[in-house]
């Protein structure tokens, strides 16, 4: 499904990615794990093309995806989520995930939102089809209350449901778990496996390390930039390098 080849990204002086090589199949969900500063989200930027690679090549069933612009990802499968929230704070939880869709049906107006008259039927449909995902994160309550009024739990549901909205074969989930409690990680990591379970691979950067190594079919490792690991959850807790980039030793 996804083949990174001998990708690196330098910044300046600041080399995030260097001579990284991987790749998986469909219907998993991959782990990429790494101290901070490891490279991790340069590397989710680049698959979902915020920014091209300075070396290398990523290539997506089969097709090579590293030159392409952003706007092209959502269509061709891939869709993500952020670090840092991208939520819209003005606008509802359903006309987020409203706007998610856009990206893809391109007749998701906010005006099917409101069911105003003369709203068309595919509008009426996009909407139909938001409170779907909203009502598969669990955030069926809230769906007319402003995002901005969200806490941060249910702000991380709600990234997940418009992220799920463009109907990815492929979803980049970049610390979705982070800040959240004991029973919201549960939660997140039981949504994470539906996902799985339904046909979309899933790629998480993780720190929860109890997450990664409980959901994850594979995982590979990063440390300042490099990868120095690849390999089953099992594999993975006792390789002695990974250990070593961890405790810092
Ligand atoms: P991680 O997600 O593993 O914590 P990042 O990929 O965010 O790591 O960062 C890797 C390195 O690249 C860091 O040194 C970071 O400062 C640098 N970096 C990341 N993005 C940028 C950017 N847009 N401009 C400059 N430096 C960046
Ligand atoms: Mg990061």
């Amino acid at each position: 499904m996804l083949e990174v080849k001998n990708v690196t990204k330098t910044f300046g002086g600041v080399v995030a990615n260097k001579d990284v090589s991987f790749s998986f199949e469909e219907g998993q969900i991959v782990g990429l794990i790494g101290p901070n500063g490891a490279g991790k989200s340069t590397m989710f930027n680049m698959i979902s093309a915020i920014f091209p690679p300075s070396e290398g090549e990523i290539i997506f069933r089969k097709q090579r995806i590293d030159k392409m612009p952003t706007n092209a990802m959502a269509p061709l499968g891939i869709s993500r989520t952020f670090q840092n929230l991208q939520v819209f704070k003005n606008m509802t939880v359903v006309e987020n995930v409203m706007v998610g869709r856009h990206i893809r049906t391109k007749t998701g107006t906010l005006r099917a939102a409101l069911k105003l008259p003369g709203t068309k039927k595919e509008e009426v449909s996009a909407y139909d089809k938001a409170m779907e995902y909203i009502q598969f994160v669990g955030l069926q309550d809230l769906y007319d209350h402003l995002a901005g009024n969200l806490a941060l739990g249910k702000l991380r549901l709600l990234e997940l449901a418009r992220a799920l909205a463009t109907e990815p074969k492929l979803l980049l989930l970049d610390e979705i778990a982070a800040g959240l409690n004991h029973k919201e990680t549960k939660e997140m990591s039981n949504l994470i496996e539906k996902i799985r379970n339904n046909g979309t691979t899933v790629f998480v950067v993780e720190h929860d390390m109890d997450l990664v190594m409980s959901i994850c079919d594979k995982i590979i490792v990063l440390d300042q930039g490099e990868k120095i690991a690849e390999g089953t959850p099992r594999e993975i807790q006792s390789n002695q390098r990974v250990i070593t980039a961890y405790l810092g030793a």
